[in-house]
């Protein structure tokens, strides 16, 4: 028979269980951003339902509402619509962290896996092999990919009044920390200018970059479309947390806040001098081999400076790659195995 203290002991046990599993989980579902009604300032969990998977359950991605004392206006962020570029995430969290919400104005809405489904299976593209941010505006009763790309258009975007999508290079490349964005645009350039990145590159995100069709645009694209100021910014190397580039990004989405009068503070200017690209694209391989790429990140080089050599199956050097002209390397490939096609570098142009 057992004894009381036993009794007692299983009592707590499962008490404590009930707790745990009671904080974990529970964080409401929404079926729209434009459903957070909050009046106190704090900081709110929400799962938004973004469609149901084949035993009926929600599809849901992780809403995180940082609300402020007074009004003002919603600063988005978005991260990983890319299932394998994280580093957005860890920026978000820390954010959550260390901000005092008693002293925002306005809030933040951050969404810290836009692309759930496919960062629990460490894959950049969607469930059907679609690139999601290839696929905007979607489609209401499209494919998968174009479903989901339109409930981001019709049930996330339009909470935002100014808006950060964060990426990382994807498998197989490293990047640099860069911002892209219509820098013809006063907003956008100075948002751009508020990340400390390495790099500005100028690009209004539209199809010509790896469209899929003429039809269809980014989700930077498309909110600028909507009138809500986007950037992009890419913060370094894909499937890692990358603690210096999580702390520079961090900084950068304080800053925005303080630029945005949202917080209160000066902006934290960064210690070296950003670079701006008018324009950039990659070089690619002529030939199938083993990629040896010679130049580094952030690298600034000069038109016919020598850029990687690419060598045969018994070791003989086969190409050898050159700058066709003067620019910055802002990512470049790490995968030394390389059919024809093979990414080498991507290069910026300053002038
Ligand atoms: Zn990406």
């Amino acid at each position: 028979m057992k004894n009381i203290t036993q009794v007692l002991n299983q009592i707590l046990v499962i008490a404590i269980l009930i707790i745990v599993i009671d904080c974990g989980a529970q964080a409401p579902e929404i079926l729209n951003l434009s459903d957070v009604q909050i009046k106190k300032s704090g900081v709110y969990n929400y799962w938004l339902k973004m469609g149901s998977n084949t035993y009926g359950k929600s599809n849901s991605i992780p809403v995180i509402v940082i609300q402020g004392d007074t009004p003002g206006p919603t600063l988005g962020l978005t991260a990983a619509i890319h299932g394998n570029e994280l580093n957005g995430i860890p920026i978000i969290h820390q954010l959550v962290e260390s901000i005092n919400y008693s002293k925002l104005k306005g809030r933040v809405i951050a969404i810290p896996g836009l692309n759930a489904i496919s960062i629990q299976n460490d894959r950049r593209r969607f469930i059907d092999e679609e690139d999601l941010n290839r696929n905007f505006p979607g489609k209401e009763k499209g494919n998968r990919s174009q479903q989901y790309a339109y409930k981001i258009k019709e049930r996330v975007l339009p909470s935002f009044d100014f808006m950060i999508d964060m990426h990382t290079a994807s498998f197989g490349r490293v990047n640099t920390m860069y911002a892209r964005a219509d820098v013809s645009n006063d907003t956008l350039r100075k948002l751009a200018k508020l990340q400390g990145a390495d790099i500005i590159l100028n690009s209004k995100g539209m199809p010509s970059f790896g469209g899929v069709s003429k039809s269809t645009r980014t989700m930077r694209a498309e909110a600028v479309l909507q009138g809500t100021p986007c950037i992009t910014v890419e913060y370094g190397n894909p499937q890692v947390f990358q603690n210096n580039i999580i702390s520079r990004g961090l900084k950068g989405i304080y800053n925005t806040l303080k630029w945005l009068k949202m917080y209160p503070g000066e902006i934290e200017q960064s210690t070296f001098e950003t670079s701006h690209c008018k324009k950039s694209y990659w070089i690619y391989m002529n030939e199938g081999g083993f990629l040896e790429v010679l130049v580094d990140l952030n690298q600034h080089i000069n038109s016919g400076s020598k850029i990687a050599v690419v060598k045969d199956a018994f070791g003989t050097i086969i190409n050898e790659y050159f700058a066709p002209e003067d620019g910055i390397v802002i990512g470049k490939s790490t995968n030394p195995t390389n059919m024809s096609g093979g990414r080498i570098i991507h290069l910026g142009i300053m002038k």
